[in-house]
Formats: structure tokens, C-alpha cells, sequence
């Protein structure tokens, strides 16, 4: 385990309301620090369950979550 502090990058554009208050959802164990980020809505605990066809995005302001891959396709 290493106790560097992750980055959490900005998130794309909503595809379904266009906003950018997007950020990144985070699968498996999290840390301490990512429940504090959670907290502070930097970003969203997906669960333990870590699936590829899991959604990357969560959208804020309507609660929407995408991967990137729905974006390009779309
Ligand atoms: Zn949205």
C-alpha cells in the first residue's frame, strides 16, 4: 500500500446536462483520505465492487454516471 495522496483529475462534461461539476468515482477499499474527498464532494464511493463496465463519472448536479467511453460514442 503506498500512503501517496491520489489525484483527482477534472471530469469530463455531463453528457446529459453539460456540466462540468463531474468527478471521479471510486471503486473498491477506500482510504481515509478518499472518504474525507467524498466528504467534501471532490469524489463519489462507487463500492468494493470493481467491474470494467463500471461508470468512471458521476455528475453532481444531476446524478448521472458515465464512463468516458458513453461520452465518445455518443
Ligand atoms: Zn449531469
Amino acid at each position: 500500500m503506498t500512503a501517496s495522496r491520489p489525484v483527482y483529475p477534472t471530469g469530463p462534461e455531463c453528457p446529459d446536462c453539460h456540466s462540468s461539476d463531474v468527478v471521479p468515482i471510486l471503486y473498491g477499499y477506500p482510504s481515509a483520505e478518499a472518504f474525507e474527498a467524498a466528504a467534501r464532494g471532490e469524489l463519489i464511493i462507487g463500492g468494493a465492487n470493481i467491474d470494467a463496465d463500471n461508470p468512471r463519472w458521476g455528475c453532481r448536479t444531476c446524478g448521472r454516471r458515465f464512463s468516458m467511453g458513453d461520452v465518445t460514442r455518443s
